[in-house]
């Protein structure tokens, strides 16, 4: 069979490279860095569970990827605005939170060790000789749009996800507090006016140690960027684009993990069995990317009025799962809102590619 070239070691790339090898493919990942995760310093993140009616990982699962990493769900999540709370239990884990990095432990350094097992060569600090054949570089520069910063940290506080809605700490964006097992995250997450970033986060921590008592033993900083392309590059020449650099992003919350494990999978999959991989993303995410270009309208245009209304509604429903859910079904009222949410995001985005 063929050599398959696939640039980018991370998330996607070795999704591709780990099924590739399985379908009996030579294959060899090039990446520019030392090692796979080295974007991140040991961040939590969450893999989302609440766009599919797929638990996210079972879908990881059929992407033929083994779940040998940390991954601890969650089925309590705190929402707030700073005044107003909303304690929901959901009735399945809402999201599975990983660490990200180059150590023991990291959905990144998991992947890595499943694509050598596979048979995959990977290539780090190494660049290319022949043409590639899968894209799955991860954020590209000209598509930023969002910036997170933020601490990783020991604590001897609970478990605990808490989302935070305020103006000052995540302008146009969010916060979050995340505890797992002693471990901590905080980080502000934002879109617009980036140079905001580190009073957001200054509000954040102020926010979070007055209502959870944050308390926070060596602290190391951790953040990067994240990208939103609309019309995100699936196939160019027969090469195909995978994960962020496909723009598989989530333009609500920057949500990207998932896609990024599954378009590396759907990739593979064209390949290994000459499917259409434009067709596959397209059923698989035409609807996810127009209700996030729907929710992030929303999401500004309600703003800091908005935060607190939202709470009360999600503290209201007697389904919380379902809520979650339907923000990215692509209902028929995230259809009708669909144009006219881009049309109004359009000037504001110039890099999300409308
Ligand atoms: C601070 C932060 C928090 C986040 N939190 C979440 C979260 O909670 N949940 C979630 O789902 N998503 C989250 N995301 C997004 C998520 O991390 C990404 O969507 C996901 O990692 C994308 O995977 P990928 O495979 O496309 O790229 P990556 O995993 O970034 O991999 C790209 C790889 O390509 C390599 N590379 C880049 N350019 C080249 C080149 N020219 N030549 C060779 N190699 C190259 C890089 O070194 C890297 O190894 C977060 C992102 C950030 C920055």
């Amino acid at each position: 069979m063929r050599e398959i070239r696939i640039l980018g070691a991370g998330v996607s790339g070795l999704t591709s490279a780990i099924n590739l090898s399985k379908s009996g493919y030579k294959t060899t990942v090039f990446d520019r860095a030392g090692d796979s995760g080295t974007r991140f310093g040991g961040d939590l993140q969450g893999l989302e569970n609440w766009s599919s009616d797929t638990n996210v990982v079972d879908e990881l699962k059929q992407s033929g990827v083994k779940i040998n990493f940390d991954c601890d769900p969650f089925r309590k999540v705190i929402l707030t605005d700073g005044k107003e709370e909303a304690r929901v239990t959901f009735k399945s884990p809402i999201f599975y939170l990983v660490k990200r990095g180059a150590f023991d432990g990291t959905l990144d350094n998991a992947l890595k060790q499943q694509a050598l097992d596979a048979g995959a060569d990977l290539r780090y600090k190494e660049k290319p000789a022949a043409p590639i054949d899968i894209f799955a570089t991860g954020p590209e520069s000209k598509r930023v749009l969002g910036v997170d910063k933020g601490i990783v940290f020991e604590t001897d506080m609970e478990d605990t996800a808490v989302a935070l809605a305020d103006i000052d700490a995540g302008y146009m964006g969010y916060s979050y507090l995340l505890v797992t097992k002693g471990y901590g995250c905080v980080c502000s997450a934002i879109t617009k006016d980036l140079g905001m970033i580190n009073k957001c986060f200054t509000s954040t921590l102020k926010i979070f140690e007055k209502m959870y008592g944050l308390e926070v033993r060596r602290p190391r900083k951790v953040g990067g960027v994240a990208t939103f392309n609309y019309r995100g590059k699936l196939v160019d020449n027969g090469k195909l684009y995978v994960g962020e650099a496909a723009g598989l992003q989530d333009f609500l919350w920057g949500f990207g993990i998932r896609s990024a494990i599954v378009s590396g999978y759907l990739a593979s999959e064209s390949i290994s069995k000459g499917l259409d991989y434009k067709k596959l993303i397209e059923k698989r995410y035409r609807g996810y990317i127009r209700s996030a270009v729907v929710n992030r309208f929303l999401w500004e245009k309600f703003g800091k009025r908005g935060y607190g209304e939202m709470i009360k509604k999600v503290k209201s429903v007697e389904d919380p799962d379902r809520l979650f859910h339907k923000l990215y079904s692509y209902t028929t009222a995230h259809k009708i809102v669909f144009p006219f949410a881009r049309m109004m995001l359009k000037p504001h985005y110039p890099r999300a590619g409308f």
